[in-house]
């Protein structure tokens, strides 16, 4: 197994929602509770669930984009709270986004060289020469020319787009990049392109991915292992080989389910569930109750954890983790 590049570490942050009278029944919505995984060198670690289930929020506190409201994030064995704003823009060198939407990510007023050059600038790397020489090496690195650093970001495709966005974050070196839903707004045939361009990349270049999505399906060929969220809770997580052929928890199963299979002659039927996330949110036990068809007395009382039932597979279902 390969070093551990950055451990999350039992990480909440909860949102003021409502107040009372001086404050004393404050209520909070719980974006992200009690998450804890770990992410190795050289790999892809897809993280997915619902919009909502705290995935993007989890990525924006690794960057420190939000702070956590309790736990501890590790980076390169280094405590990332206890990093002075000073300290920590330098920490983000080596920690690097590409967003969904790459034109709302990118300055519709800036040519592609400025946009490329800026994070070379901000930590001081290079002279005017070379952050020119590395502008053009990197469109190249993503498969635009030399020539497209003059134009602007309305001047390119959507998948384009994303592949300037993936040279901005590449600028300066970083070791993890978190891939906060890359794909979902390209058409599906530029998805599969911008996929193969991230493996590519990740060979070549020695990252590490954290790729969140809300589709099972967009992360199964870039992920080694995935953890599923759902409200907040991590609720399984597995090497992809034996989530996809064996997933354990109900919320895994239903979205599975809705993942098309390329073989016609398969049939599977799909899981629906009732109701909504935002309308199901417990006070007490199993996150997952008011849709889960399993549901049973004690999934209203106790918080299922997490529970390693198999090598490297985790899952929180009363069902499951606590038999074995
Ligand atoms: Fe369903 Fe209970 Fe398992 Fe939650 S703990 S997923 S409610 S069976």
């Amino acid at each position: 197994m390969s070093n551990v590049l950055l451990k999350v570490d039992k990480v909440k942050k909860y949102f003021p929602k409502k107040a009372g009278l001086l404050n004393k029944n404050m209520s909070y919505v719980k974006a992200v509770d009690d998450v804890s995984f770990e992410v190795y060198e050289g790999e892809t670690l897809g993280i997915v669930g619902e919009s909502g289930c705290g995935k993007s929020t989890t990525g924006r506190m690794i960057m420190r984009l939000l702070e956590p409201t309790d736990g501890s994030i590790v980076f390169q064995n280094v405590e990332l709270s206890s990093l002075s704003k000073t300290e920590m823009r330098k920490a983000r060198r080596d920690i690097q986004m590409v967003f969904q939407d790459p034109y709302a990510s990118l300055n519709p007023r800036h040519t592609v060289k400025k946009i490329l050059e800026e994070p070379l600038i901000v930590h001081g790397i290079g002279n005017k020469k070379e952050r020119q020489n590395r502008v053009e090496e990197y469109l190249e690195i993503v498969g635009l020319s030399a020539y497209h650093a003059q134009r602007y970001p309305h001047q390119f495709s959507g998948g384009q787009r994303q592949r300037i966005g993936i040279a901005r974050a590449l600028m300066t070196n970083p070791k993890l990049i978190i891939a906060d839903e890359p794909v979902s707004a390209l058409d599906v045939s530029i998805q599969a392109q911008v996929l193969n361009l991230m493996k590519r990349l990740q060979e070549d270049l020695k990252l590490t991915y954290i790729f969140i999505a809300h589709d099972l399906g967009v992360v199964r060929h870039i992920s080694d292992r995935v953890g599923v969220m759902y409200l907040g809770r991590i609720v399984e997580i597995a090497p992809s080989e034996s989530l996809y052929a064996e997933p354990l928890h109900p919320y895994t199963q239903a979205l599975l389910s809705a993942v098309p299979i390329p073989d016609p002659t398969y049939q599977r039927e799909q899981i629906m569930l009732k109701g909504d996330t935002a309308s199901s949110i417990p006070d007490t036990g199993c996150t997952f109750q008011s849709r889960c068809p399993y549901a049973t007395s004690i999934c209203q009382t106790k918080v299922p954890e997490l529970v390693e039932v198999k090598s490297g597979h985790s899952v929180a279902c009363h069902l499951i983790g606590e038999q074995q």
